[in-house]
């Protein structure tokens, strides 16, 4: 199963396929996470990413689509992945459609988990994340323990790109380049609407029910 989870910064887009990704056993590939890893090992793509992903700005696309495009030619795609935060250009929606055209496989859907602006900042603004992916939040969802991850123990750090003055740059870039491919989506036929202001077991449940229909198809 492909499949492509769209959203606003802050929607519940990474944990949700965090944990589809679990369920399915297929590979969760999230852009955000791969160049963060990149910028904490000091690559060359990391140095690069690192100057737009500072002012809440999305990396250019001919350094995003070679990256997603390797990600998912390696052997453990071979059944399916999850996208998380690609694509998000009108540009890499169709650079997507081709790879995959290549591939000889096709998105089976385009999730677009819906959450409101104001919602948005108020989750950002609170949140804490672990390298191993885990997220909290000061109102939602404490760790057992201040400042380090229930799941592994690690220290909990908050994003850079999570001070207010960056998510309301990203809010913006999301509204005036993101927001189009759902459009684009829509008329492809393959967009569901997933309502993403639940508690985030809700969410899962709405998408499980989703995923099940589809493979009832
Ligand atoms: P995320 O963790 O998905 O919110 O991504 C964090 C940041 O990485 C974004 O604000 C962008 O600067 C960059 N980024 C992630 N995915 C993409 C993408 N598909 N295209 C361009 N920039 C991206």
């Amino acid at each position: 199963m492909i499949l492509i989870l769209l959203g606003a910064p802050g929607s519940g887009k990474g944990t949700q396929a965090g944990r589809i990704s679990d369920m399915r056993g297929i590979p969760h590939i999230s852009t955000g996470d791969i160049f963060r890893k990149n910028v904490k090992e000091g690559t060359e793509l990391g140095r690069k990413a690192k100057e737009y992903i500072d002012k809440g700005l999305l990396v250019p696309d001919k350094v995003t689509n070679g990256i997603v495009e390797d990600r998912m030619s390696k052997a453990d795609c071979s059944k399916g992945f999850i996208l998380d935060g690609y694509p998000r250009t009108t540009a890499q929606a169709e650079m997507l459609d081709s790879v995959l055209s290549r591939m000889g496989v096709k998105a089976d859907a385009a999730l677009n988990i819906k959450v409101p602006d104001a919602d948005v900042i108020h989750r950002l603004s609170g949140r804490s994340v672990c390298r191993c992916g885990e997220t909290y939040h000061v109102d939602y969802k404490t760790p057992k323990k201040k400042g380090i991850c229930d799941k592994c123990g690690n220290k909990l750090y908050v994003r850079d790109d999570d001070k207010q003055e960056t998510v309301r740059k990203r809010l913006k870039e999301y509204h005036e380049k993101t927001s189009p491919i759902i459009d684009y989506y829509r008329k492809a036929g393959i967009l569901i609407d997933i309502d993403g202001i639940p508690l985030p077991d809700m969410v899962t449940e709405s998408i499980v029910d989703v995923l099940k229909s589809l493979e009832t198809l």
